[in-house]
């Protein structure tokens, strides 16, 4: 039999089912019916694909529900993130359905009426994709509905963790007419992600991970000159100021960190709080992190699920104890059940610029809080990170709202919200957190070329 890797239920901690662990030579086999199934997808007429594309989407959304339980068992998200992440990849689906009848070139003038000159779209061919554990069916679509949308075939390689909702979605897609290879899962760990990205006939990777495995794709990349996206990890600040309703934004502040088990590439860990509302900000938060019910995403009353394995609630305790050694403490934390993965919502205070906790990425229920007096100050500490993903900023003096979205370096900052997506706003980031933009009109043209035509003879007969 050939080789497979386990999948957990971490609201259980048990063991849910087992996959294919693939090799190179699957992986082989996969780009290469992908790339005569994407020759096949490219001369479909637009309206055609078009058709296929938005099929998609009203297939997930048919499945909804069943795939929503597959989410919380593989993931431990909650039953409405769950619903939100799906709701998301049909919108994906259908927002880049009107993608292959808008794709459209330019006409460049020339000084010769004979000679005419204009550029057209056309796919980058085979892309690699390679997903994290902690939006699977959220992080699939947004990277498989722009590239078909752009005409290329799609080989897929979810997080070992979390492939389940993303085979789902492949076998809807052909169930939805999707030529068959055009869109392939390989399941598998590291050896396989490595197999995709230094892949010969891969013409783009997608990826989106760790920093460190993003550079990782980068090097294989570089060995063979093909390009990506790197969608990584990040250390977000989210800078509270005195004057807006501390009680009303309590609860947006918090999710922004600890949503999705603070699982999140975006996460707002770092909350800078203006010195003044410092200790009123501390209490509040820390109530509301001792009231949080932590339980099964299976369980509609969870408003905090498990962490993904128990790797990771060990890699996010290890975290929170040296922060402890290095003179951290903990302010407040929450309750978590004895079995599953969990880990309790953590509130740290006494956290300085210079420990791990304030600059490297936990992606568990872990809060730091420092103060700050000034503009200057906040923007500072904000900025001293070498990630670049998000930030947030809460006050109620719109000049100096819009001062910090110039000033913060992110590639989204959040104003008196925290973690709003929307299809149609581009999203990525810098620094150590990569570069691209996925979703908006430009999340096709990170799967596109553009070919430049001269062609003589265009004035015709005279
Ligand atoms: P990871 O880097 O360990 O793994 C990501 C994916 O890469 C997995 O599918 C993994 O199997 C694969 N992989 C591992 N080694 C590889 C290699 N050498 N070559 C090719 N592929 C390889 O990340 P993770 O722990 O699964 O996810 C958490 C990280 O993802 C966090 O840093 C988080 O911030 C980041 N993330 C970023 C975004 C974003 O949009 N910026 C979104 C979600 C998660």
């Amino acid at each position: 039999m050939s080789a497979t890797i386990d999948v957990w239920n971490p609201n259980l901690g048990e063991q849910l089912t087992q996959v294919p662990d693939a090799s190179a030579a699957d992986v082989d086999a996969a780009v290469a019916a992908a790339r005569a199934a994407q020759r096949e997808w490219w001369a479909q007429t637009p309206r055609e694909r078009e058709q296929v594309l938005r099929r998609i989407g009203d297939l997930i959304d048919r499945d909804r529900d069943r795939i929503a339980e597959i989410e919380c068992e593989n993931t431990g998200k909650t039953l409405a993130n769950a619903l939100g992440d799906i709701d998301f990849a049909v919108e994906a689906f259908h927002f880049y359905a009107g993608h292959p009848a808008r794709a459209y070139g330019q006409q460049v003038p020339t000084a010769d009426p004979d000679l005419l000159c204009y550029t057209r779209l056309e796919p980058v061919g085979v892309v690699g994709a390679i997903t994290a554990w902690n939006y699977p069916i959220a992080l699939t679509a947004v990277k498989v509905a722009p590239a078909l949308a752009a005409g290329c075939g799609v080989v897929i390689k979810p997080a070992p963790e979390t492939p389940l909702s993303t085979i789902e979605l492949a076998a809807l897609a052909r169930e939805a007419g999707l030529p068959a290879g055009c869109l392939s899962v390989v399941t598998g760990g590291p050896a396989t992600g490595a197999a995709l990205s230094g892949h010969p006939d891969i013409d783009k990777v997608s990826f989106t991970g760790s920093t460190a495995t993003g550079r990782a794709v980068l090097a294989a990349l570089a060995a063979n000159g093909r390009p990506a996206t790197l969608e990584l990890g990040g250390k977000s600040p989210n800078i509270v100021f005195a004057d807006i309703d501390l009680e009303a934004s309590l609860d947006a502040i918090l999710m922004g960190a600890l949503a999705n088990s603070g699982q999140e590439c975006c996460a707002g860990a770092r909350v800078l709080v203006q010195r003044e509302a410092f200790e009123e900000f501390r209490d509040l938060a820390g109530a509301r992190i001792e009231s949080l019910r932590v339980g099964a995403g299976t369980d509609a009353a969870s408003e905090i699920g498990p962490l993904i394995s128990a790797r990771q609630r060990e890699r996010v305790s290890g975290f929170v104890e040296r922060a402890l050694g290095e003179g951290a403490r903990i302010w407040a934390r929450g309750e978590a059940p004895e079995e599953g993965f969990f880990y309790p919502p953590t509130l740290l205070d006494r956290v300085g610029d210079e420990m791990e906790v304030w600059r490297e990425e936990v992606f568990g229920p872990v809060l730091a809080l420092d103060s700050f007096d000034s503009d200057e100050e906040a923007l500072r500490k904000a900025n001293a990170t070498r990630y670049g993903l998000a930030a947030g900023v809460w006050t109620a003096d719109i000049g100096r709202a819009i001062r910090f979205v110039n000033e913060l370096e992110a590639g989204t900052v959040w104003v008196n919200s925290y973690l709003e997506q929307g299809i149609g706003a581009p999203f990525g980031g810098g620094k150590d957190s990569g570069f691209g933009r996925e979703l908006g009109e430009l999340g096709p043209l990170e799967f596109s070329e553009v070919k430049t035509a001269y062609v003589r003879g265009a004035r015709g007969p005279s």
